[in-house]
């Protein structure tokens, strides 16, 4: 689980690279998760789809993880940098992140519905970050 962590970057020195709602869309980005594969990350690319690139750490053996496994991911994520482990607002954090990514509209899964964070809510997180 640990390695999903960093999925998303948490560079203190590069705030505007995360999350995928205030990054520019222009930007290559992980279409998965949002993480940017520019600078830093540009060797972090671990799949070339047609829609765009995937991280290594949203693929394994050149194909996209389980969606379940990418939004376990966030959630961690999230519980772990912006919300000292409040796993439920984690999850609706990871949710508004999710429903901002394109993919996401064309690969649905079930634990994508559900309450989303308000804009508020991400506001604060990203802050964090
Ligand atoms: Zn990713």
């Amino acid at each position: 689980m640990l390695i999903y962590l960093f999925c998303y970057d948490v560079s203190p020195h590069n705030s505007h690279s995360f999350p995928a709602l205030i990054y520019s869309l222009s930007m290559k980005t992980c279409i998965t998760c949002g993480m940017p594969l520019t600078g830093n990350h540009a060797n972090d690319i671990g799949l070339e789809l047609p829609e765009g690139p995937v991280c290594k750490f949203d693929s394994e053996n050149g194909k996209v993880k389980s969606a379940e496994a990418i939004f376990e991911g966030g959630i961690v994520f999230f519980a772990e940098e912006t919300t000292d482990g409040d796993r439920e607002l984690a999850e609706r954090l990871t949710r508004k992140n999710m429903h901002s990514l394109s993919y996401w509209k064309t690969h649905p899964f079930k634990k994508l519905e559900g309450t989303e964070a308000t804009d508020a809510e991400f506001e604060t997180a990203m802050a964090k970050l």
